[in-house]
């Protein structure tokens, strides 16, 4: 039998740490939920505009496509300036109900040239591509702001290559774009024809706009691809569930 001390002196102790472990769980066990409610990686989190690219990201995007209204609202706190435009119906596979064009009247938007039309989730996509890749490669490699992205367009009812049969192209809903150059706030133009292959900071920045819609796109298209990309960066937002095909 022990003697009668130890009782005494380890009660009050154990108590103590008892109570500094209960402490230590429940706040572990706070942040834990914290962090699986609100983080932005998870795939239950809303998405946000300001929260960084996570690997749900495009899953998300992908939804808005049953939820324009959340869309929207996505837009309207990006506050860059956006419209939604009337319905466009022409057939079966051509036409978009939710498209919007980004008017881009804030002075820290990026303008587009001519003006972005194109279904809301892409318009979401490219927000996020221009605050969270295009403008971080452009101070990095270029040293400068993106004012303007020059683009062959969005919305058109084709079919994918452009010829006579074979699936339609996301164009052909306004869920895609073709990005063909980005001039710059000191003077210069950066374009995929003239300066993919430069190998100079020009091409380091077009390639890493290229990688950055690959972790954002469902599809990301490049000269890398083949010679119908040879002047422009395809971006569209397939419905595939967050799967992504980067080339
Ligand atoms: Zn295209």
């Amino acid at each position: 039998m022990p003697p009668a001390i130890s009782a005494t002196a380890t009660g009050p102790l154990s108590i103590t740490f008892r109570a500094i472990l209960l402490i230590i769980l429940l706040a572990l066990a706070l942040r834990t939920y914290e962090w699986v409610a609100h983080d932005y990686r998870m795939p239950w989190t809303p998405l946000s505009l300001a929260a960084p690219i996570g690997p749900f990201t495009t899953r998300k995007i992908d939804a808005l496509a049953d939820d324009t209204p959340f869309c929207h609202a996505l837009l309207e706190e990006a506050a860059i300036g956006y419209s939604p435009l009337p319905p466009v119906s022409a057939g079966p596979q051509c036409g978009y109900d939710n498209g919007v064009t980004l008017t881009r009247d804030r002075p820290q938007a990026i303008a587009y040239s001519p003006a972005a039309k194109t279904s809301c989730p892409m318009a979401v996509s490219l927000v996020l591509w221009e605050n969270q890749i295009v403008n971080a490669a452009a101070a990095l490699h270029l040293g400068t702001t993106v004012e303007q992205i020059i683009t062959y367009g969005s919305y058109s009812c084709r079919r994918i290559g452009g010829g006579q049969t074979g699936n339609y192209s996301e164009h052909a809903t306004a869920n895609a774009i073709d990005i063909a150059a980005f001039r710059l706030a000191d003077g210069r133009t950066v374009s995929v024809a003239g300066h993919w292959n430069a190998n100079d900071e020009r091409s380091r920045f077009l390639k890493e706009v290229r990688d950055g819609a690959c972790s954002l796109f469902a599809t990301t298209l490049s000269p890398d691809y083949n010679e119908a990309h040879e002047d422009h960066l395809h971006l569209d937002q397939a419905p595939r569930g967050g799967s992504q095909y980067c080339r």
